[in-house]
């Protein structure tokens, strides 16, 4: 499955052989010495996120990645080698957090680190990496290094639920240093409760859906740390509505119960609006959000993702109003309009949408009332419409529309997000401007705790002390993304040569740093597959072998060099890179299915 995939991938996205533009380096993208300069923030009023008051007069100083330095602007002297930012008359806030999203859709033309940096989106946590999602690990690691420019990258490795070797994922991440699990939707209840226990033993964070086969009662007993939706609330009444064993039932089977449960429910509504049912299906949401109460587990809030579901089925005007969407891939519309979105089976009771939202926003308030941590996120950056780092802008007015206060929503954002990245972690690292955090700041001409939307368009943004003043922000958002593979296979095509194309993955690998090239593992596992089955094996071995090494967590490399191997009948080292691939992936079927052969 994997080989065919890989064909299509080729396929589908060649492209012109483009010369790398000129880019800067992350250096001068700073306008200083990234790593040792100092920067000031002199004069501004500042939000520390401490707590909702705002200090006036105040001075910023950060060294490296690091605040190092806060205090009045009177009395703090600023170091003469320091790159002074005048933030007189303007608000200094810390660096938000998205805590849920995908980076998983090369299709976003735009580089979603750019859109996140733009604005003010200095951290995020992913939630894809897991069975055939392989790059992301690499990526964070990229912008840690500030190979590139981007967020500080915490990840998941997600469990789908069809995997078959559950008892092996929680030692693999382990071993890996994945941040947290994310557990979806169709894992069975036995696995469930299996995967929970050996995650809380082994003392990884475990993050998810309420899955089909469970419910809320299962996610106290179980001791889940976080729910990554607030809409898993209106779920979970119609998954408590299928009847029969669901661990026997298959994925379709699931999925096609819990929407026709679900539309059972919502349909009333949209059909006669009749308050005592809308009542009765609020005291059935208390019932199961109250269970919660003090049970200390955060729920993520993703009310635009919802808002973006119900915008698509019933208001698309509006939809389409939205500013950012010149961002979304074309891919977006056509499904849309083709009605392959991922949501389609809204068609027909489009209404229901709009019902399933005003539920969201209810269970929100409720979660709220009952005190339940909740903690921004978005679902950002898959293909259903949802922004990267616009979308959380969007989130923050939902959530003040929804009952927060400006001051909560920012929180949620910042401070509350470093609480669950601390549990996941151990580390306490951003979210508030306070001396030895991360240098992750918004610099902004008006006040967020007075209108939320101030945040919108920062004057500058600091990301790990890379200081963005307006103008790079804008450059960020007009960077063009070109997938690499494409390149790579022309250079390929034109010299014949492994080295030449090791080269070229060096040389854009080394200029990328706005982001401008999609480099993955796929990037040059493709070029190697190429010459797999052309049966050009020392050519395959090589290119295949450097990518292992750039990539490390990815499984694809080490599964065709063991193809590469046994194609040489040289079985015993094919063997060993089949079982490397299976150390990263426990459930990476074809290497299975190789080393059964
Ligand atoms: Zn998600």
């Amino acid at each position: 499955m994997v080989l065919k995939l890989l064909v299509i991938v080729v396929k589908k996205y060649r492209i012109p052989f483009i010369f790398l533009a000129a880019w800067c380096t992350v250096a001068m993208v700073s306008g200083q010495d990234a790593g040792s300069g100092i920067v000031a923030f002199k004069n501004v009023r500042l939000i520390p996120m401490t707590s909702d008051k705002v200090m006036e007069n105040q001075t910023v100083l950060v060294r490296g990645d690091r605040i190092f330095r806060v205090g009045s602007a009177e009395h703090l002297e600023i170091p003469k080698e320091a790159v002074i930012v005048d933030g007189t008359g303007k608000y200094l806030m810390p660096g938000l957090a998205d805590m849920h999203v995908h980076l998983v859709s090369k299709t976003w033309e735009t580089p979603e680190a750019n859109m996140f940096l733009a604005n003010g989106v200095t951290t995020i946590r992913d939630l894809t990496q897991g069975t055939g999602a392989m790059s992301i690990k690499k990526w964070c690691e990229d912008f840690r290094s500030k190979k590139r420019l981007g967020p500080v990258t915490y990840n998941a490795w997600t469990i789908w639920g069809t995997e078959h070797n559950i008892a092996e994922i929680i030692p693999a991440c382990k071993r890996n240093r994945y941040d947290c699990i994310k557990i979806d939707d169709y894992i069975t209840k036995k696995d469930f409760y299996e995967t929970v226990r050996r995650g809380r033993d082994s003392g990884i964070y475990i993050a998810g859906h309420i899955p089909y086969t469970v419910n809320v009662d299962d996610v106290i007993s179980a001791g889940m740390d976080e729910l990554t939706h607030v809409e898993l609330f209106p779920v979970v009444l119609a998954s408590n509505l299928i009847q029969g064993n669901k661990d026997k039932m298959p994925r379709e089977k699931l999925d096609e119960e819990v929407i026709t449960n679900a539309f059972k429910l919502l349909e009333p509504v949209s059909r006669q609006n009749s308050p005592s049912y809308i009542d009765s299906l609020h005291r059935m949401l208390d019932r199961e959000i109250g269970k919660l109460k003090g049970k200390n587990i955060t729920v993520i809030t993703t009310l635009v993702a919802d808002e973006i579901l119900a915008l698509k089925y019933n208001d698309t005007l509006k939809l389409k109003s939205k500013p950012q969407n010149k961002y979304l891939p074309g891919k977006f519309w056509d499904d849309l309009r083709k009605g392959k979105d991922k949501n389609s089976y809204f068609i027909g009771h489009e209404k229901c949408a709009d019902v399933f939202y005003d539920l969201v926003v209810y269970a929100f308030g409720e979660l709220k009332k009952n005190d339940i941590p909740l903690v921004a996120g978005t679902d950002a950056a898959t293909i259903l419409g949802i922004v990267p780092g616009f979308s959380l802008h969007d989130e923050l007015q939902l959530l003040v529309k929804a009952g927060f206060s400006p001051y909560e929503a920012i929180r949620s954002a910042t401070h509350d997000a470093s609480q669950v990245i601390k549990k996941m972690t151990g580390e306490d690292d951003f979210g508030t401007i306070e001396t030895d955090k991360r240098a992750d700041l918004i610099l902004l001409d008006r006040n967020p705790l007075e209108d939320i939307s101030s945040i919108r368009r920062p004057a500058g943004v600091m990301a790990s002390g890379v200081w963005l003043p307006e103008e790079k922000l804008i450059q960020l958002l007009e960077v063009k993304r070109k997938l690499a593979y494409s390149v790579l296979q022309e250079v390929m095509a034109k010299t014949n040569s492994a080295d030449s194309v090791i080269g070229e993955y060096k040389r854009l690998s080394a200029n990328n740093d706005l982001n401008e090239y999609f480099l993955n593992e796929y990037s040059l596992t493709s070029v190697g597959y190429d010459l797999l089955i052309k049966n050009k094996l020392d050519d395959a071995i090589k290119i295949l072998s450097f990518n292992a090494g750039e990539y490390p967590y990815a499984s694809n490399p080490y599964y065709f060099l063991g193809e590469a191997y046994w194609a040489k009948d040289d079985k015993k080292t094919a063997a060993g890179y089949f079982k490397k691939a299976l150390s990263f992936d426990p459930n990476y079927d074809p290497a299975i299915k190789a080393l059964r052969r």
